[in-house]
């Protein structure tokens, strides 16, 4: 198999001075000699569509093979599945061995040519023994079919596709952020994956920041930090999560921007996540938020009713739970902070009906979502775009989606989060229902005309500046 594999490396090897290096990714890659019956050849492949490559390629195959004093008259093309399975690493390692044989031929070397053979995934180690750094954190799970693209995410989706498709190109550094449960972990998670479905042998590293740092304090505390930095230098992909987790740790920082010049400049790929734009990091080292500017900076926000519907049917499905669509739409209408508090939901559905035999119904989730978040309202299924008919009505649901009371939101209290809900309850209702601002103003606690326009004024100025906003303010009603 070994003799099968190096013979091919070289075969491939002198189809590559011929072919263009595109070609040769589209139709060679995840291809082997499967076997050499006398003067036949069966290549394997592991798809459909590479065939009319190699058929194409078949006269040079034929005169490479006879260059390594081997007589070929013919040849079959088999396809084979497995030779995509990194693990039995049947097939050359065709990226690898271009770039290989690029370098060698640019230094001129004469040395026989080898593929690049680096570790596979599993069992890298490249400081203590036994120590493994990658894919043993990478979730297969995620992975980009199964994320829910809407408005709110599709920057950062395709920005971690492009990337995904050409690491190391022009989204460079790749900067993801939004606030918790909203789908950063599962991206950067679906990217490496995808890369290293790509390309197997490449050198993929995912780590939580907070790991990170533990590694780089311990390694400050052995005097070990040029390991460190040399064992992170290697890698082709680097994925660190949630780097706000940075702030403070000042040592950390600046090997960390080391690292990152380092990595930079050989044109590897880096991709972050965390909480918060890049200039509202909290960093002694600034020049580590400039840098992180440098590249592409796309956030997640919290997706809107119709990505929230799609993502409930998404996991309950994966869950393997059964529900109405009234179900999954009171799910999808009464989560308001992250998907990681539905994908809560869902799970305890689960259990529900894995543990009762009894498919999840309203009354059951109200009382899950009273658990998670308590006093919420419950907004029970209303026909979409249906605008509550008077001012209760109204203050009811602001007041359930800022999960708030309706006392707080006509009171007087001057907090800023009673204020924005109490400001957008007083432009619904000027904006719905015929109501003078005279009325509005009596009733939030006999407040007058005045202050109800300057509450309306300010509302409709951010709804034009602010698009988002203005999806907040719709997503009320829905
Ligand atoms: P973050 O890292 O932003 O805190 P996660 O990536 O951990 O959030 O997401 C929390 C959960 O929500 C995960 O299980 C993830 O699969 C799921 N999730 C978030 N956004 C989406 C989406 N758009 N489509 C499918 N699943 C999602
Ligand atoms: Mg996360």
């Amino acid at each position: 198999m070994t003799d099968l594999l190096s013979l091919w490396e070289k075969i491939l090897l002198e189809l590559s001075k011929t072919i263009p290096r595109s070609k040769m990714m589209a139709g060679f890659l995840h291809s082997a000699i499967l076997e050499i019956e006398g003067e036949k050849a069966i290549i394997g492949s592991a798809r459909n569509f590479y065939i009319s490559y190699i058929e194409k390629a078949k006269p040079q195959i034929i005169e490479a093979f006879a260059k390594h004093n081997i007589n070929i008259s013919s040849f079959e093309i088999k396809i084979d599945g497995t030779l995509e399975n990194e693990k039995k690493n049947q097939a050359v390692d065709l990226q690898s061995l271009l770039r290989d044989s690029k370098q060698i031929s640019k230094n001129n070397a004469d040395e026989p040519l080898q593929s690049r053979k680096l570790p596979k995934q599993s069992s890298i180690k490249i400081t203590k023994e036994g120590e493994t750094y990658i894919s043993k954190i990478l979730d297969e799970g995620f992975t980009f079919r199964n994320f829910i693209v809407g408005n709110e995410n599709q920057l950062a989706f395709a920005a971690c596709q492009a990337v995904a498709n050409t690491p190391g190109g022009a989204y460079n550094p790749l900067f993801v952020y939004g606030s918790v449960g909203l789908g950063k972990t599962h991206l950067l998670q679906a990217t490496a994956n995808e890369i290293l479905k790509k390309n197997p042998n490449a050198l993929v590293v995912y780590l939580p920041a907070e790991n990170f740092i533990a590694e780089v304090v311990d390694a400050i505390q052995k005097r070990k930090m040029e390991h460190v930095r040399k064992k992170y230098r290697q890698v082709d992909v680097f994925v660190l999560d949630d780097i706000q987790f940075l702030a403070g740790k000042d040592r950390t920082q600046e090997i960390f921007f080391h690292l990152f010049n380092d990595l930079y400049s050989a044109k590897k790929q880096m991709i972050f996540s965390s909480d918060r734009p890049p200039m509202e990091l909290q960093l002694t080292e600034d020049r580590l938020k400039s840098r992180f500017s440098m590249g592409m900076i796309a956030d997640v926000k919290f997706p809107g009713y119709e990505t929230r519907l799609a993502i409930v049917k998404l996991k309950a499905r994966e869950a393997g739970i059964l529900m109405e669509d009234s179900v999954h739409d009171f799910i999808a209408q009464n989560v308001h902070h992250s998907i990681r508090e539905l994908q809560g939901v869902i799970l305890q559905s689960k259990a529900q009906q894995d543990l009762c035999g009894i498919e999840p119904n309203i009354e059951y989730l109200e009382e899950v979502f009273q658990k998670l978040n308590k006093g919420q309202k419950i907004i029970k299924q209303k026909s979409k775009g249906e605008i509550p008919k008077n001012m209760e009505e109204i203050i009811e649901s602001i007041a359930n989606y800022y999960n708030l009371s309706p006392k707080d939101i006509i009171g007087t209290s001057r907090s800023s989060q009673f204020m924005e809900a109490r400001q957008v309850a007083m432009y619904c209702i000027k904006k719905h229902l015929k109501t003078s601002l005279q009325q509005i103003g009596e009733y939030f606690s006999g407040r007058d005309h005045t202050s109800v326009l300057h509450a309306t004024k300010k509302i409709e100025k951010k709804i034009k500046e602010d698009s988002e906003f203005w999806k907040k303010i719709n997503d009320i009603f829905e």
